[in-house]
């Protein structure tokens, strides 16, 4: 107790008047908005639910193709989305989303998808380097050309789980490190991905390389780095709470789980983050991958869940990314 009752002594002899805010331009702010081309989650119009309302047990006697076509070719589910065959519609109807909401996007993928929905839509899109899931890892020079040339705003998503590679892995050093000396944040997957991924699609995705435990070495080594757990590495509700309670530099965000979870799961997930005490750490992000509906479905989501109040879904939309990202005062 001695040691906060100094610590709240030298923070009130330190106060200063609050800054004068700049006048906010964006009502939301999505930090895991992907710029996709329509194979990006497997054939062209697939369909994800939003949500899911359960998991389903797949009979490993039969062929994946028919798990399949009951997870995300025809699943039976109260609201599914499509999504759209055509490259043009895809970013169309995401850039719509983004203008309907007055949002900014924090935009991941292939740097040449993510500058032609740049081009359509420059004033709502930051430009991001995903990157990791089949283990390839971009040379670092590339990236400084990007950062460079004003194409590059942070590294995410780093995908790399799906490759079996997690966050303390060697190998993601030399981008923690860039990141670090750039200014530029992180976001990194950690968590979920499509159940049963491991037999039809990235046969290296370990659930154990999304523990968020595995942060730590490296948040310490890169103590200025500003970082972000994406799907706020569900479901490791103890962990992730650990981690942000111990490295108050670290936020995380809420990506797919806002809408293609079952809602009792992602309220329970997002309450439990909330009391602990990490209202200022939690970030909306939608991950559309390639269902551009999926992102009115979880603001919706988030501006529907009884147990947040007003300021906190506000945080959660917008002033935690405004402050994580240093932008709109
Ligand atoms: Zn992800």
């Amino acid at each position: 107790m001695d040691r906060f009752g100094r610590l709240s002594l030298i923070a009130s002899m330190l106060a200063v008047a609050p800054a004068v805010h700049a006048q906010q331009r964006y009502d939301i702010i999505d930090m895991h908005f992907h710029a996709d081309l329509p194979d990006a989650e497997g054939p062209p119009g697939s369909t994800v639910c939003a949500p899911y309302t359960n998991w389903l047990p797949r009979d490993p006697k039969r062929p994946i193709a028919d798990y399949l076509q009951r997870f995300s070719v025809r699943p039976n589910c109260p609201h599914p989305l499509v999504a759209p065959t055509d490259a043009a519609i895809l970013r169309q109807k995401g850039i719509a989303a983004l203008e309907r909401f007055n949002m900014l996007a924090l935009a991941g993928g292939a740097a040449t998808t993510v500058e032609r929905y740049r081009a359509d839509a420059p004033k709502r899109i930051l430009p991001s380097a995903g990157f990791g899931s089949d283990g390839t890892l971009p040379p670092t020079d590339e990236l400084r050309r990007l950062h460079a040339a004003g194409k590059l705003a942070a590294l995410s998503e780093i995908t790399s789980q799906y490759a079996g590679i997690a966050p303390d892995d060697p190998r993601l050093e030399p981008y923690y490190a860039l990141a670090e000396e750039l200014d530029i944040p992180v976001g990194i997957h950690l968590g979920p991905g499509p159940p049963g991924t491991a037999y039809f699609a990235t046969p290296a995705y370990r659930v154990a390389a999304g523990d968020p435990l595995r942060l730590e070495p490296m948040l310490v080594r890169h103590p200025k780095l500003r970082l972000y757990a994406m799907h706020a590495g569900w479901p490791f509700g103890d962990a992730m709470i650990a981690m942000l309670f111990a490295h108050p530099q670290l936020y995380v965000d809420v990506a797919v789980l806002d809408y293609a979870y079952p809602e009792a799961d992602f309220y329970a997930y997002l309450k439990r983050l909330i009391d602990a005490g990490m209202e200022e750490r939690i970030m909306f992000g939608s991950d559309n991958m390639v269902w551009p509906d999926a992102i009115a479905v979880a603001i919706e989501r988030i501006r529907h869940a009884p147990f947040l109040n007003e300021r906190q879904k506000r945080l959660i939309l917008h002033d935690n990314a405004a402050r994580f990202l240093r932008i709109e005062g």
